[in-house]
């Protein structure tokens, strides 16, 4: 497999927020999104096999706990990341997948929590959700919108309510976007949209959705890699 990074933080983006998780991070992505804060892992990264990967997170978190499978898009890799995530359940480790939902989800193993980032307008990449994969979500599983204005904000709505998406999964996060070159400060000066105002159209229209901030970008230095 083809990794960026193998690290352990604290997942910063669904409702596991908060929790120590291991992140492995493939290289390879098929979209760009206007906003990505993830462009160093569109090329590069180090050759491992899937046993090596392993080792690393059981070294990393010993006693079992979360792992993140991401990237880039990690299902570019699916012939290696669907065994990968097989061994890690077996394993023992509560596994997420973060994915942007536009590689088919069919394959991916039931016992995996499937993050699904569903791209809006502003990031360029807003027709890339592959609709069949809708039949592939289950309530275990997440819908995260990243909302960098108020015309993303209504498609992410339309969307939850045309696919009533909020009784199909567990969680639907709809989270401010995050200025590409954010640095410095760790406050939500960064955020395209302000959260306040999301939190705001969110209650104004009755959505059982969650607000979510990234919340590794309050932590630490926004642009620190890594973390
Ligand atoms: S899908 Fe993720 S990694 Fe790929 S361009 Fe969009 S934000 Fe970046």
């Amino acid at each position: 497999m083809q990794i960026i990074e193998i690290y352990k933080s604290l997942q910063g983006e669904s409702s596991y927020t908060g929790l120590p998780c291991v992140f492995v991070r493939l290289a390879g992505c098929n979209l760009r999104c206007t906003w990505c804060d993830s462009e160093y892992t569109f090329k590069g990264g180090q050759r491992l096999t899937i046993e090596e990967v392993e080792k690393e997170v059981k070294r990393l978190s010993p006693d079992g706990g979360l792992v993140e499978i991401t990237g880039g898009e990690p299902l570019l890799q699916e012939r290696e990341a669907v065994p990968l995530m097989e061994r890690l359940l077996i394993a023992g480790y509560t596994v997420l997948l973060e994915t942007s939902g536009e590689r088919p989800l069919a394959q991916v193993p039931v016992g995996v929590v499937k993050i699904v980032a569903v791209k809006c307008p502003d990031s360029g990449e807003g027709h890339t959700f592959r609709i069949e994969n809708l039949e592939a979500l289950t309530t275990h599983d997440e819908v995260k919108f990243v909302v960098a204005s108020r015309l993303d904000y209504d498609f992410a709505r339309g969307f939850i309510r045309q696919h009533e998406l909020s009784s199909r999964v567990s969680s639907v996060i709809l989270s401010p976007a995050f200025r590409k070159d954010a640095a410095g400060t760790r406050d939500a000066s960064h955020c395209l949209v302000d959260p306040q105002q999301l939190a705001e159209w969110m209650l104004a229209d009755g959505l059982r959705t969650r607000l979510g901030l990234q919340i590794h970008k309050f932590i630490w230095e926004p642009s620190l890699k890594g973390v």
